[in-house]
């Protein structure tokens, strides 16, 4: 059986959290898309780890670990997050790297930072990790598939035909130094040693599994609204964030994921540039809630980069789950909110002095305004309650209201950052 985790809003729902707390019950936890770039935030009994690369399930011992033919593999960045895990206490998760996945060079992440630099102002807010370089030349059809590391002949001609394309835009548009093609092959060379023990046929691994009846989670980076195509174009991310793209970045038939979990945060966060409707614009109130957010505040895992704060947003919820296909909805973050005396929540948008609750494209939506209804706050710490009905009157009343709008039935509450803080309602 396998199950999706994935973000309904713009990622930093605290899917790690709940694939994690999932993990404890799963067989192997598959991340099938996205790099580096974003991170997930996870306290257990071993400490607070921030993880870029590796799947949620490297704390548990029983859980296989696969990085999927979908993802940006930093090599690098893997084997660092490794051994910052195993250094702290964590045994040496069991991982596998599909022989299908592609690889972030670093010429990628060079061309990130040029076309940054190159577009100033009107950058994209990319975290400079190569994935839209690495992307583009995946789809280009010159990117470098971890099974072509180790044939070293075929490898060296691709090299230089890639060093062929690079340098011309690299002299003559960024004005910088150019790639050598001999340096290129021994660094991946050095990639070869690194992921050697690894490398496997994951997707062959994983229809294995399913046969012998082995649960499999799939874990989403970002969420919907930073779906290269259903999310908030251009200020996306280069790959899809949806869980339909699961069955492709894992290798998996389409129908065999039976459970999709939509992640969404209790108010609303987003990094970066990009139209954001429900934004809080008074900035004291939103230092506020910044500072209370998350744990330890919102601030990205990746870059440290303050997060923009506004509140729950059912538009673009609705929008984010449907197009997830949530069968189940995991709302997360709730404890934060206690401190407010009442709680906004938007419930449409206004363009053009109409009223709507449907997610616009990009340029309508950036004309948007957000319709507010106000709820009452609950005013207390609800961390370490585990049953719903023990929840205070006024907290139940705000996820049922929430569930009333998306139309998707809201099974998980987290109310704390740890992987006990979770109440499950049927
Ligand atoms: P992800 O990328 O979706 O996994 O999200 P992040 O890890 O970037 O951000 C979620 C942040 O919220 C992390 O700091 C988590 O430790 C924290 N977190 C997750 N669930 C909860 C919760 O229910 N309550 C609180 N206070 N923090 C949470």
């Amino acid at each position: 059986m396998v199950k999706a985790i994935v973000g309904a809003n713009w990622g930093d729902e605290g899917k790690g959290k709940i694939t994690d707390t999932l993990a404890t019950e799963a067989d192997v936890v598959v991340r099938f898309q996205g790099g580096a770039n974003a991170g997930h935030t996870i306290k257990n009994s071993y400490g607070k780890f921030a993880l870029h690369t590796c799947p949620s399930g490297v704390f548990n011992s029983n859980v296989t670990n696969i990085i999927g033919n979908g993802v940006a593999l930093n090599i690098p960045v893997l084997m660092k997050e490794i051994g910052d895990i195993t250094g702290r206490g964590v045994p040496a998760p069991k991982l596998l790297i599909s022989d299908r996945a592609q690889v972030v060079m670093p010429y990628h992440v060079k061309f990130d930072e040029y076309e940054e630099e190159r577009l100033k102002g009107k950058s994209f807010g990319s975290t400079k990790s190569g994935i839209a370089p690495f992307y583009s030349d995946k789809y280009a059809k010159i990117g470098i598939q971890v099974s072509e590391l180790f044939d070293e002949d075929y490898l060296k001609e691709k090299l230089e035909n890639i060093c062929t394309l690079k340098n011309t835009m690299l002299v003559h548009l960024y004005k910088k130094e150019p790639l050598d093609a001999g340096e290129l092959f021994k660094i991946c060379r050095e990639y070869a040693d690194m992921i050697r023990p690894y490398v496997a046929d994951t997707s062959l691994f994983l229809r294995k599994a399913l046969k012998e009846g082995k649960t499999v989670l799939l874990e989403g980076q970002l969420g919907t609204m930073k779906d290269t195509d259903h999310g908030i174009y251009p200020m996306v991310t280069s790959s899809s964030t949806l869980a339909a793209f699961g069955a492709i970045g894992a290798g998996i038939p389409p129908y065999e994921i039976k459970q999709i979990i939509a992640v969404s945060k209790a108010y609303s966060s987003a990094v970066g540039a990009g139209a954001f409707v429900s934004e809080i614009l008074d900035e004291k109130e939103a230092e506020e809630l910044r500072n209370r957010g998350g744990d330890g505040g919102e601030y990205g895992a990746t870059t440290g980069r303050p997060r923009r704060v506004g509140w729950y947003d059912c538009v673009a919820s609705r929008y984010g789950c449907a197009l997830q296909g949530a069968t189940d909805v995991a709302l997360t973050v709730l404890d934060v909110l206690g401190y407010l005396d009442e709680i906004p929540v938007c419930t449409g948008y206004e363009v053009d002095g109409q009223v709507t609750r449907d997610f616009p494209t990009t340029r309508t939506l950036e004309r948007a305004k957000p319709v507010y209804e106000k709820l009452p706050g609950w005013k207390c710490d609800i961390t370490g309650i585990r049953k719903y009905e023990e929840l205070p009157e006024n907290c139940r009343k705000y996820i049922e209201f929430i569930e009333k709008q998306l139309g998707f039935p809201i099974t998980m509450v987290s109310n704390g950052p740890s992987r006990e803080d979770i109440i499950y309602r049927k």
